[in-house]
């Protein structure tokens, strides 16, 4: 596989888009931008549990940062766009930004959603829709009021379903509720999601705890592989395989047997997709990060602050991408099987600053 641009894609205007492909062939599709480091909740297997030096708020992307930063990004070839953070509602005027954004349809953006805690979402549903978000993802790992608080170390679960509720109710579709599996923390909980979600006609999938960041104390242990997930749901709800939504997409999905719907299960651990990954992460303070498991990225912010033109910034990501080799979750599955993995033998930036 040759690294390198093709003149290939076209944005509604006819105007000619290149389509990047790193080191290993894989095209750069989808960008994941962080809005901000800011949440109201301090998950465990996300923020570190002490103390975490948010980002100076000089430091953050202004709107019209992002904005310029994503129309090159489009012309560079990406076609999806997810804002997350942090918590991305905490940013103010968010909706703004998603209309602008929305407008970039027109450059070949086909794709503009949203990954949230929904702790705010009831407040901003409809302004969202409004603006353009096409699709929402929503994170909830247990429907248990007093697992919920200790999960989050917040008292909110209400306010999330009441979030989810209003959401649906404005027929934002379809909305994704995305659990990260914990042994011993809520896998016991696989089983209420499911019926949660079968109740209310949610998309909802599971997702292998991951060795993200640092801070979170990670250990093999805790995680619920695919397999027993899937034996955990279809034991109730017998299931079959309808595989991948593209080959690219990270969740391989299943139907319930009995017409109740559809869940998918991301095994970032046990069955990694680096080769099919074609996301790129700009964090909240600009940089370029090609990997969730880096341990830094390319600052696209100073360049910008530093008076380039769009030309010598779309080099720099260029000259990024397809230097691109990145597989960590190939390499911590070589390294696990091999018995040589030790979690915290690689510096890696924390979740909270470059969103999942
Ligand atoms: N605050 C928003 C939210 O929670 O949806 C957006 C940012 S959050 C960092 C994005 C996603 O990362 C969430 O779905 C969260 O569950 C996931 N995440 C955080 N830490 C994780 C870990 N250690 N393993 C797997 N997923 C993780
Ligand atoms: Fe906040 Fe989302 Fe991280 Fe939880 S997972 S601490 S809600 S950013
Ligand atoms: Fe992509 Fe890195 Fe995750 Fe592999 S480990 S799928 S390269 S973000």
């Amino acid at each position: 596989m040759v690294a390198g641009r093709e003149v290939s894609r076209e944005g509604s205007h006819g105007t000619a888009r290149e389509c990047l492909k790193d080191a290993l062939g894989r095209p750069l599709n989808d960008l994941r931008l962080s809005v901000t480091d800011r949440c109201n909740f301090r998950c465990a297997y996300c923020m570190p549990l002490d103390r975490y030096e948010w980002i100076n708020r000089r430091e953050i992307l202004t709107f019209e940062e992002i904005v310029r930063l994503s129309r090159i990004f489009v012309s560079l070839g990406v076609e999806e766009i997810r804002l997350t953070g942090g918590e991305p509602l905490l940013r103010h005027k968010l909706c703004d930004l998603v209309g602008r954004l929305a407008e970039l349809d027109g450059l070949g953006l086909k794709d503009l959603s949203l990954t949230t805690n929904a702790s705010f979402l009831g407040q901003h549903a409809a302004a969202l829709r409004r603006s353009g978000v096409r699709r929402i993802n929503v994170s909830l790992d247990t429907i248990d009021p007093q697992k919920f608080r200790a999960m989050t170390r917040r008292d909110d679960l209400a306010n999330v379903l009441q979030g989810l509720l209003t959401a649906k109710g404005l027929g934002i579709a379809p909305i994704k509720v995305n659990c990260v599996v914990q042994r011993g923390v809520n896998d016991e909980d696989i089983l209420p999601l499911t019926e949660f979600a079968r109740r209310n006609g949610f998309w909802l999938r599971f997702i292998e705890y991951m060795d993200v960041g640092n801070a979170n104390r990670w250990e093999s242990e805790k995680i619920v592989p695919k397999r027993e997930i899937l034996e955990r749901i279809g034991a109730r709800y017998p299931l079959e395989e309808v595989g991948r939504s593209d080959p690219n997409a990270p969740a391989v999905n299943y139907r319930f047997k009995d017409g109740g719907g559809d869940i998918g299960v991301i095994a970032s651990v046990t069955e990694p997709f680096c080769a099919g990954c074609t996301r790129g992460r700009l964090s909240a303070d600009g940089r370029l990060v090609l990997c969730l498991f880096s341990d830094k990225g390319v600052d696209l912010k100073k360049l910008l602050r530093g008076g380039a033109d769009d030309r010598e910034v779309a080099s720099v990501i260029r000259e990024a991408w397809t230097s691109r080799r990145d597989r960590y979750s190939e390499e911590r599955l070589e390294a696990m099987n091999s018995g040589s993995y030790r979690a915290d033998s690689r510096r890696k930036i924390e979740m909270i600053s470059i969103g999942g």
